[in-house]
């Protein structure tokens, strides 16, 4: 077998999981038959990374449950909650060869799709993404609100990230790999995928409801992602800032000009009283706006110096296989 072909045959499954306790038992045989079905139909040798991303429920105890009775079960504890996008940058580090697949752990992205997904890769995707084609068990509130990030997202961004694209993805050992020397701290994941580019590849499927559980990310959480997104991948905002001082600014000579041409002309009755409180009030929000803009820029600067680890493992338990020394 060339060299090529042997770095398709090993797929990892990570799946990062916060208080996923219910929803794991439920995830964990569907996916085990679809990676009965890839070894035998596919030739292709699985291994799951669960990722326990500092749970407070029992978890970490189903996880171990689970590895006992499977092999190909790797697990990952981090020292405490560090969020979806660092339990996942977690997981693929500790990849260690072959292309690696990114799972909900509550059964939103059906496993059995991975076959479709690893087809793709076999024609010589590296990224193989799955977009959804309707959000079901999510309201219009949340619908409205992702479309309009996206349309956002897209155009103050360079860098391309599609659509209703959810983490649902495989990544080919070259992308994995590039993935890996992207060490920012503030990570949005749909983000770093489009950078990394290569050959892409959408497909297309229905987003199911959790199997149990709720969602961890509400509205405050969304926005804050939001928020990551537009200033992790572009300035836009920073040159909106530029513009709007330079309009005030033009705004303000004009204004001027006719304050002073008038009270040369026809005197200057002290007046305007209302007019300097507008002008004022409004000078100072414009200023405060703009200083907001630039500290959220330099906030993420800040923490981005601290040049502080990523995550930081609390157990390191690899598949049956897995070489162990990866960090
Ligand atoms: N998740 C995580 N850490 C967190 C929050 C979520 O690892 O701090 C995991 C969670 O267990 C699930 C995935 O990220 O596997 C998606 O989370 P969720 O279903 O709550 O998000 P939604 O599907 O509503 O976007
Ligand atoms: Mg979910």
């Amino acid at each position: 077998m060339s060299a090529h072909a042997a770095t398709h045959d090993r797929l990892t499954v990570v799946i990062a999981a916060f208080n996923e306790a219910d929803s794991l038992p439920l995830l964990q045989p569907r996916l085990a038959a679809v990676l009965d079905d890839l070894r035998d139909t596919h030739r292709l040798d699985c291994r799951v990374l669960y990722v326990d991303d500092g749970s407070a429920d029992a978890t970490w105890v189903v996880l171990q449950q689970l590895a006992a009775a499977d092999p190909r079960i790797g697990l990952l504890r981090l020292s405490r909650n560090f969020g979806k996008e660092l339990a996942l940058t977690a997981g693929l580090d500790h990849v260690d060869e072959g292309g690696a697949l990114i799972l909900d752990a509550d059964g939103q992205d059906p496993p059995e799709l991975i076959p479709r997904f690893v087809d793709k890769w076999r024609e010589g995707f590296d990224d193989v993404f799955g977009t959804r084609l309707e959000r079901e068990g999510e309201g219009w509130l949340k619908r409205g609100t992702a479309h309009a990030f996206y349309r956002v997202i897209g155009r103050l961004s360079k860098t391309p990230i599609p659509a209703d694209t959810g983490d649902f993805r495989l990544l080919s050992p070259r992308a994995l790999a590039a993935l890996r020397q992207l060490r920012e701290r503030h990570r949005f994941m749909k983000g770093l995928f489009g950078w990394v580019g290569f050959n892409r590849v959408a497909v297309p499927y229905h987003r199911e409801p959790r199997v149990a559980g709720a969602s961890k990310f509400n509205y405050w959480r969304l926005w804050n992602l939001a928020l990551e997104a537009i200033t992790s991948f572009s300035t836009a905002p920073l040159r909106l800032a530029t513009y709007l001082g330079l309009l005030t600014a033009l705004v303000a000579f004009v204004y001027g000009a006719w304050v002073v041409g008038k009270a040369l002309l026809f005197g200057d009755p002290v007046q305007g009283w209302p007019t300097m409180m507008a002008v004022i009030l409004f000078l100072g929000g414009v200023q405060l706006i703009a200083l907001g803009l630039i500290g959220e820029y330099l906030g993420r600067l800040y923490e981005e110096a601290k040049q502080r680890p990523l995550y930081l493992i609390d157990t390191w338990q690899p598949a049956a296989g897995v070489s162990s020394g990866r960090v």
